[in-house]
């Protein structure tokens, strides 16, 4: 087991780097650590292969800093809430009992984000329950753990966030980040990729819509450049100072 103060999930490999890559970057500058866990291996995406993307996954967590990178191998495009599931994703959790949990957003453009935000988050609750039993990968008993708080990270459609995270001196090393993806995102003729179907992410414009996100996303807590969130239970805060 290796114990992270912040897990980030994603059904497919390459929304944790999309979405809240500057977090993490933020968070590991403050002195916390994360790790990462990919539902799928993005079977379905249309350009690449699983086996390409996975290497492209670790060069993105190595890139990062991640404690690990982990990926469950649910079916893409097909993840139920079944029990099996459930469990994969609970053991997980236990396995490393992050303090905090980001997760996808729970409405976006692909119907897999918003299903897999509202099963993780429910994975969190129930991997707080004494009576469900699960063993650890190496067959060992698990303690009950439930993370403090499931924060939902902002990817494809516009939604309002709840709070936004200044990601201002992380941004280029999150885009070094999702550069690993290149069988993803790069259309540049150059590119051993570029004879692949284009899709909504392929081409340079995407990273553009990446750096305006950001600017939109900071604009109204006054930084260059944010990641924004939703959390279904509303944060506190304790001093109004803290708050920028
Ligand atoms: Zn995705």
């Amino acid at each position: 087991m290796i114990k992270v103060n912040i897990l980030a999930v994603g059904v497919h490999p390459d929304d944790i780097e999309l979405s809240c890559a500057g977090t993490l970057l933020r968070h590991a500058e403050l002195g916390y650590t994360f790790g990462l866990l990919d539902l799928t291996r993005g079977e379905l995406g249309t350009r690449g292969t699983p086996e390409i993307r996975s290497r492209e996954a670790f060069a993105a967590a190595e890139k990062l800093g991640a404690k690990f990178r982990e990926n469950l191998d649910l079916p893409d495009g097909f993840v139920t809430a079944d029990e099996a599931t459930v469990r994969k994703i609970i053991t997980a959790i236990r396995d490393c009992q992050p303090d905090i949990v980001l997760a996808n957003a729970l409405s976006d453009r692909h119907p897999d984000h918003g299903r897999s935000g509202r099963l993780v988050a429910d994975a969190c609750y129930y991997s707080g329950l004494l009576k469900i039993e699960t063993k650890d990968y190496s067959g060992v008993m698990q303690e009950p753990w439930r993370p403090e708080a499931v924060y939902h990270y902002i990817q494809d459609r516009n939604r309002a966030p709840d709070f936004v995270v200044d990601i201002t001196k992380h941004f280029s090393r999150k885009m070094e980040a999702v550069a690993c993806f290149a069988s993803q995102f790069n259309d540049d003729v150059a590119s051993v990729y570029s004879k692949e179907p284009t899709t909504p992410i392929s081409g340079r414009d995407f990273m553009e819509f990446l750096h305006a996100k950001a600017r939109s996303l900071g604009r109204e807590a006054g930084y260059d450049l944010a990641e924004g969130f939703n959390a279904v239970r509303y944060p506190g805060v304790g001093n109004l100072f803290d708050l920028d």
